[in-house]
């Protein structure tokens, strides 16, 4: 893994968390997307060599909205940026972490992304995400 890639955190309100992450950061988010295949909008902001990714639940059954309903607003996941992604996810999985998509699949900003399961990681979902 290189580096921490981006902060996923799940907001109930995307216009408003722009507005204070704006100034938080001191800076305006660089672009907003939606990850339809996700149920969700996500606006990212750059913090020196890391990303803080806003995301926002496009639809009821998105996993946002069941993450907010469950625990609130709040960070959602941690996402490590990896140079290989099939490789990682067999040196994972033989390390015996449990992936939740071992086909990656299409994220935001332009990334090929997996995820492993929370019970595997000490309660932290953790993304792995690819430059495409
Ligand atoms: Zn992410």
């Amino acid at each position: 893994m290189k580096k921490i890639e981006h902060l996923g955190i799940a907001v109930a309100d995307l216009k408003k968390s722009n507005e204070l992450f704006k100034k938080l950061l001191g800076k305006e988010h660089y672009k907003e997307e939606a990850v339809e295949g996700e149920g969700v909008k996500t606006s990212f902001f750059q913090v020196g060599d890391t990303k803080i990714e806003l995301l926002e639940a496009s639809r009821e059954d998105s996993p946002i909205a069941k993450f907010i309903s469950k625990k609130s607003e709040g960070i959602h996941h941690i996402a490590f940026d990896v140079q290989d992604i099939y490789a990682e996810i067999e040196r994972l999985k033989s390390e015996g972490f449990e992936i939740l998509n071992e086909v990656p699949k299409e994220g935001a900003d332009n990334k090929l992304v997996v995820f492993l399961h929370p019970r595997s990681t000490n309660g932290v979902l953790v993304e792995l995400c690819q430059e495409r």
